[in-house]
């Protein structure tokens, strides 16, 4: 098992999902825990977003009211997903704003207060019964670039995001690169302007200090929607400066950058960006990296999530005993039960 990719083509990917089919079509249930709004969705074995339910979080609101918000929007899907799809769905997937313990079992996300160390992935798995598996939502978002986004059919790759802050996610030889903690992949932290401004994180000069849309707006004075020319240009340069550096050291010649600065600024970022990466990434296995737009849009997080939730189920032991607690289903107990002997971990 150690040796199955993570990132799989959509169509093996949706083998893996409908092996031994039942009488309805299979789908994922996708969690995207966000700084600003909570997004669940119902999502194919195909990668075909099919439903989905969000909510803007409220800050000032306490940890329990963040889960009743999370709680409505899943019995809502849950119950599309039945009703309205007829998907027996499979597994929950999240991906979450940091920083996460392995696997989401907590949670901390910065701009959600309330929320410190809180147990996300055991109370999403008691609350649907369904096998449940968490990750970063940059790592998620490289998973879903892998799947169905501009990283199909690579095998190496570094996929970023860049709006509010920079997060990235690092796949090498097919597999989602976690680190230690589970927390490998920040690209924000790369250290792109030696003399910089201060980071968040305490260090000077990292990318996310000098081309995330909080940082524009501190050394502009202007929101990242009204650019100029020149801030569009040098946030492409910083970008391209990082990635020369993953492509460097990891031995890449992909870097897929989606997010709303990134994507709001277009070709200019992207070209300056591919000139920065063109003249820094000079050794004969980084000279042909390129910097490519993400063309997941809006529906990436949950395809992300979704794809957390395949990857978890492809990882889990064979031995007949399932890997997650075989939790009673609060509800609809026929729909939403995996069954116990895993037809996802024990194929040749
Ligand atoms: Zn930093």
């Amino acid at each position: 098992m150690d040796h199955e990719p993570d990132v799989a083509r959509a169509e093996d990917q949706a083998l893996d999902i409908d092996e031994a089919p039942g009488p309805r079509r299979r789908a994922l249930l996708g969690v995207d825990i966000g700084g600003s709004k909570f997004a669940v969705g119902v999502i194919t074995s195909r990668g075909e977003l099919i439903d989905r339910s969000m909510a803007k979080v409220d800050p000032d609101v306490s940890g329990e009211s963040h889960y009743e918000m999370l709680v409505e929007l899943v019995d809502e899907q849950l119950e599309l997903a039945e009703d309205r799809h007829d998907v027996e769905l499979v597994a929950v997937g999240v991906g979450s704003a940091g920083p996460i313990a392995p696997n989401c079992e907590v949670v901390s996300p910065l701009n959600i207060p309330a929320w410190s160390d809180f147990p996300l992935r055991p109370r999403v798995q008691e609350l649907t019964g369904l096998p449940t598996f968490g990750d970063l939502d940059a790592k998620a978002l490289a998973l879903a670039e892998g799947w169905l986004g501009a990283a199909q059919g690579v095998s190496n790759y570094c996929a970023m995001t860049v709006s509010t802050g920079v997060g990235g996610g690092l796949v090498l030889d097919g597999r989602l690169i976690d680190g230690a903690t589970a927390n490998a992949g920040h690209v924000g932290h790369l250290i792109v302007e030696p003399q910089g401004r201060r980071c968040s994180c305490g260090a000077r000069g990292c990318l996310e200090a000098e081309a995330s849309g909080l940082a524009i707006e501190a050394l502009t004075g202007r929101s990242p929607t009204e650019p100029s020319y020149e801030t569009m240009e040098r946030t492409g340069r910083m970008v391209g400066r990082a990635a020369a550096s993953m492509c460097n050291l990891f031995d890449l010649d992909l870097v897929v950058v989606g997010g709303s600065v990134a994507l709001g600024f277009a070709a200019t970022f992207f070209n300056a960006a591919n000139l920065e990466l063109h003249a820094r990434a000079t050794m004969s296995h980084s000279r042909q990296a390129r910097v490519v737009p993400s063309r997941l849009e809006e529906r990436g997080p949950l395809i992300g999530a979704a794809a957390v939730g395949i990857r978890g189920l492809r990882r889990r032991p064979i031995s007949g005993a399932p890997a997650t607690d075989p939790t009673p289903a609060r509800r609809r107990p026929t729909a939403t039960r995996a069954p116990l002997t895993d037809p996802y971990t024990a194929g040749p």
